[in-house]
């Protein structure tokens, strides 16, 4: 292995390298500093130089480099305790570093390597080896730069998307929702004051006005909520405990239930635990679930909500299960795997019969994910079926 001399540096110049690059030298030995930098520079890299660690951490600090060439036996700190230092911070982790030993000993390699160096250099310098390393971590640097930049863009792009989305959604929102209510409205007025002398035409045509409007309105209202989640709105947590947020989607069914001759019934959780939620759309979640129990049940059937929470053994930490099950109508098996796709309806007589967006399941689904939960389905066509959503109690 040749060591150094100054004169093979200097002449060796890589044009396709424009001094863009800067590498940092950390040495204490005045001769290895001008040895480097001279070859640093003769390689058309811009090179700074610095006598120790503590000098060398601080210059990282404030300015910028894309390389740095570290002796590993240094007084005050030693080029494993800076490579430490970097590694664990995490506005230098990135930043490549080959370590320099006289040390060529494999134990030396291996500890640089696990520390996270990119490579290693013996001492004496072989100059074609250092120029071949040094070329190729750049090279490494610059592609990793530049991926790191075009996902930058990339971010960026999206954030813009993401605020165009949210600017239509509410354009639309105040756009269409408004002339559907107003729609809705004056049907509502025209049948009121045609109500005696109303014909069976009228009255027919008036109910297919309406009915239609309300689809319409329950479709942007969906098509709005699911933009919303969608585009990831921040979640506003709240403490709840799991009992109390059940009573109250319990009791705004209550009524509805009876008016359609159901059995509804509410099984609270034997013990409770507070939950992190956001109490507006998991409210959504169980509304959307109940909903759907109502709708396709027939007169006479049971509906059930089921609260309950599961520790984990060591007692930190489990999940929470919330079950809407009803005795309905059932899904047939092969309609489960995309019951939570958009706009998805099962495609029998008696589920068509109801009114429906297929909306209501992905948003209920968007939601629960969004909190770090899953939901599934259990269900028999004729039988009935259970929406069974988890949540895990600490991790938001
Ligand atoms: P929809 O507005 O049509 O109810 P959802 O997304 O809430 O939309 O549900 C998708 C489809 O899943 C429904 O159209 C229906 O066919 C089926 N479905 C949902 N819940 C039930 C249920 N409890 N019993 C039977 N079928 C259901």
């Amino acid at each position: 292995m040749s060591v150094l001399q100054m004169e093979d540096v200097a002449v060796q110049p890589i044009a396709a390298h424009p001094k863009t690059a800067r590498v940092l030298i950390v040495d204490d030995n005045t001769v290895n500093r001008l040895m480097l930098s001279n070859y640093v520079e003769g390689l058309n890299y811009a090179a700074e130089t610095v006598v120790n660690g503590q000098e060398a951490l601080r210059i990282l600090e404030t300015e910028q480099f894309d390389l740095v060439l570290l002796d590993v036996e240094m007084p005050v700190m030693n080029g494993y305790e800076v490579l430490e230092q970097l590694k664990a911070n995490p506005a230098l982790r990135d930043l490549p570093v080959i370590m320099i030993s006289a040390l060529d000993e494999l134990d030396n390699i291996v500890k640089c390597i696990e520390l996270g160096a990119e490579d290693y250099l013996p001492k004496p310098f072989n100059p074609v080896l250092l120029r071949a390393r040094l070329n190729a971590c750049l090279e490494k640097k610059r592609l990793r730069d530049q991926e790191a930049d075009l996902q930058r863009k990339e971010l960026a792009a999206m954030e813009k998307l993401t605020r165009l989305k949210d600017q239509f959604v509410n354009t639309v929102s105040h756009d269409l929702r408004n002339p559907i209510n107003t729609v809705l409205g004056y049907s509502d007025l025209l049948q009121e004051s045609l109500q005696d002398s109303t014909d069976p035409t009228t009255e027919l045509f008036l109910n297919k006005i309406r009915s239609s409007s309300r689809h319409m309105l329950n479709l942007v209202n969906d098509l709005l909520d699911l933009a919303k989640i969608e585009t990831g709105g921040i979640l506003e947590l709240q403490v709840f405990h799991l009992g109390q947020f059940l009573q109250e989607r319990y009791e705004e069914f209550e009524l509805l239930a009876q008016q359609k001759g159901l059995n509804f019934s509410y099984q609270p959780p034997p013990i409770d635990r507070k939950l992190n939620i956001d109490t507006l759309r998991m409210s959504q979640v169980v509304n959307n679930l109940l909903s759907n129990a109502l709708k396709y049940t027939p007169l006479d059937g049971t509906v059930t909500l089921t609260g309950s929470i599961h520790l984990n053994q060591n007692g930190s930490g489990g999940w929470a299960l919330i079950q809407v099950s009803d005795s309905g109508l059932g899904i047939p098996e092969e309609d489960i795997p995309h019951l939570f796709d958009k706009f998805y309806r099962v495609n029998r007589t008696e589920h068509r019969a109801v009114e429906g967006t297929g909306l209501g399941l992905s948003i209920v689904k968007a939601i629960v994910e969004s909190h770090g939960g899953e939901i599934r389905v259990e269900s028999e066509l004729g039988k009935g079926s259970s929406f069974i959503v988890t949540l895990p109690l600490e991790s938001l």
